[in-house]
């Protein structure tokens, strides 16, 4: 067995002793405070960005890009996979975290800007977040490299995700619904892996959500206002 494997299994017994005796009230059921959905980007720790160690406290779905919409034969819905914590276990908090440097962000952009390949399986998520990145790639501002570009439409994807939650017939009113960045390249602060709060509920201008929400003004910031 390869020894990455070995390793993991040594941390699951850690994990056991960890967690064996908090389980006792979780047997039978979840109600999570939250839902996040993240990008699968190894960097981005989703539980641990929130120092969190507590099972059935974070509902996790994660996939490349924080995408929350699967493309059905009739129409773009949200995800199940998001849906569920929603609509189930009495969860009132979607969380939706971009990070800096996004590879998928990246493909996205690539392909709409000079055209890529990739296999089929990979071409559907990409396709996914282009449906989203489109307009936010004419409305890019003029010299900017690659980079600069993806982070600003890193931002832009975050925003169009919690739209889609927003404006979803099927996420019930209650659900508050925040658009975070995570930051591990210098960005946003040199503070690395602070998640930065780039839109609550659909509102993405900075002043308004620092008004809106005191307790956490201090971690609003936008690179792009658009
Ligand atoms: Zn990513």
């Amino acid at each position: 067995m390869h020894s990455t494997v070995r390793e993991l299994f040594a941390g699951n017994d850690r994990h056991v002793e960890a967690v064996c005796e908090t389980f006792d009230e979780l047997q039978a059921a979840q109600h999570p405070e939250v839902v996040t959905v993240c990008c699968g980007d190894s960097r981005v720790l989703q539980d641990d960005m929130w120092d969190n160690h507590q099972p059935g406290r974070i509902f996790t779905h994660s996939n490349i890009g924080n995408r929350v919409v699967q493309e059905t034969n009739a129409s773009r819905v949200v995800t199940g996979d998001v849906l569920y914590p929603l609509v189930h276990t009495e969860t009132h908090t979607a969380i939706v975290v971009g990070h800096t440097g996004c590879g998928a962000v990246t493909a996205a952009y690539r392909d709409l800007t000079e055209g890529i390949e990739e296999p089929v399986g990979i071409e559907y998520c990409v396709h996914l977040l282009e449906h989203d990145l489109e307009p936010g790639v004419e409305a890019l501002p003029d010299g900017l490299d690659e980079t600069q570009a993806v982070n600003r439409l890193v931002e832009y994807n975050v925003d169009r995700q919690v739209d889609h939650l927003v404006t979803s017939e099927h996420v019930p009113e209650n659900v508050t619904i925040v658009g975070v960045v995570y930051d591990f390249q210098d960005v946003y602060t040199p503070r690395r892996g602070c998640a930065t709060v780039v839109n609550v509920d659909g509102t993405r201008e900075t002043e308004t959500l620092r008004d809106q929400h005191p307790e956490i003004a201090d971690r609003v910031r936008r690179l792009w206002e658009y």
